[in-house]
């Protein structure tokens, strides 16, 4: 195969391969978007649990209340009966006290009573409420579970599709070099750069003048030493081949336009300066490619 065709196949592959990639990432992060949801379901559920011990706990305070209320009830009542037999006056005042006694007890277990019965409406509309609201939760969850299962079997089909698009460009290139371009593109989504004059456009590094020389003779695969990107050779405005000089080599080109470039440069003319990596390769990298 002619290597212009090895490089028109290796650009086909990497819209194939980018796309892949970007599939593969939504697979993965889709069920991440019901994180916050199902967090809130499990939240609702607890409180709801808790509500309802304490809703328990009001009605067992509530048989408690009325059951002492009717025992001060038929202690007063008793009191009263008993008035009707007294003989003397200090019999007279210890069952006054006795009903005095009970009545204000009665009183205070009414009011007691009362709140209770208050606060336990309030607390039995509150879960009907929250019953709802978890229900309601729920459904919705179940609905974007579902909804997220269509989509990624949507994305499956897609990368089946991909998959044999892939199939009918990679017969013919070294599956080695598959093998590195994929990686590339998986960490820098650009795997094949051209080189203009003597530097790599993936990495803006001046490339050394014989390595640059060996890429535009365009007679085998070359990758970028500084970012490990395939490189191809594109002419400059004249159609001319350049060559170039040695002391160039492995440094960025001065050039005031590309404002973009990392300006922590440490001066290490092995770094990749190119900012879609955000840092994450080092020279290891691309050594494994050597
Ligand atoms: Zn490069």
């Amino acid at each position: 195969m002619e290597m212009t065709e090895i490089f028109d196949k290796l650009k086909e592959l990497q819209e194939i391969l980018k796309s892949k990639y970007e599939i593969e990432k939504e697979i993965v992060d889709a069920p991440k978007q019901l994180t916050s949801q199902e967090e809130l379901l499990a939240r609702l559920q607890t409180e709801f649990i808790e509500k309802n011990e304490k809703y328990e706990e009001k009605r067992t305070r509530i048989l408690a209340l009325k059951t002492e209320l009717a025992e001060t009830e038929s202690k007063r009542e008793n009191s009263e009966k008993a008035m009707d037999n007294i003989t003397t006056h200090r019999e007279y005042e210890i069952l006054e006290k006795e009903i005095k006694d009970a009545t204000d007890a009665e009183q205070r277990l009414r009011k007691d009573l009362q709140k209770e019965e208050k606060d336990f409406a309030d607390l039995d509309e509150n879960l009907k409420h929250d019953e709802q609201f978890i229900e309601q939760q729920k459904n919705e969850l179940q609905t974007r579970k579902e909804q997220m299962e269509q989509e990624i079997n949507s994305y499956r089909q897609q990368l089946d599709d991909l998959k044999n698009q892939e199939d009918k460009i990679t017969p013919g290139i070294d599956p080695e070099t598959i093998f590195k371009f994929e990686r590339i593109i998986k960490s820098k989504h650009l795997g094949i750069v051209s080189v203009k004059g003597n530097v790599c456009d993936g990495c803006h590094m001046i490339l050394p003048a014989q390595f640059a020389n060996d890429v535009h003779a365009g007679e085998k695969i070359m990758f970028c030493p500084y970012c490990s990107r395939i490189l191809v050779y594109e002419p400059n405005e004249n159609g001319e081949s350049e060559f170039f000089r040695m002391e160039d080599t492995g440094s960025l080109i001065d050039d005031d336009d590309e404002s973009s470039f990392d300006s922590s440069d440490d001066g290490f003319g092995g770094n990749d300066y190119d900012d879609e990596d955000n840092g994450r390769h080092t020279r290891d990298d691309y050594n494994d490619f050597e």
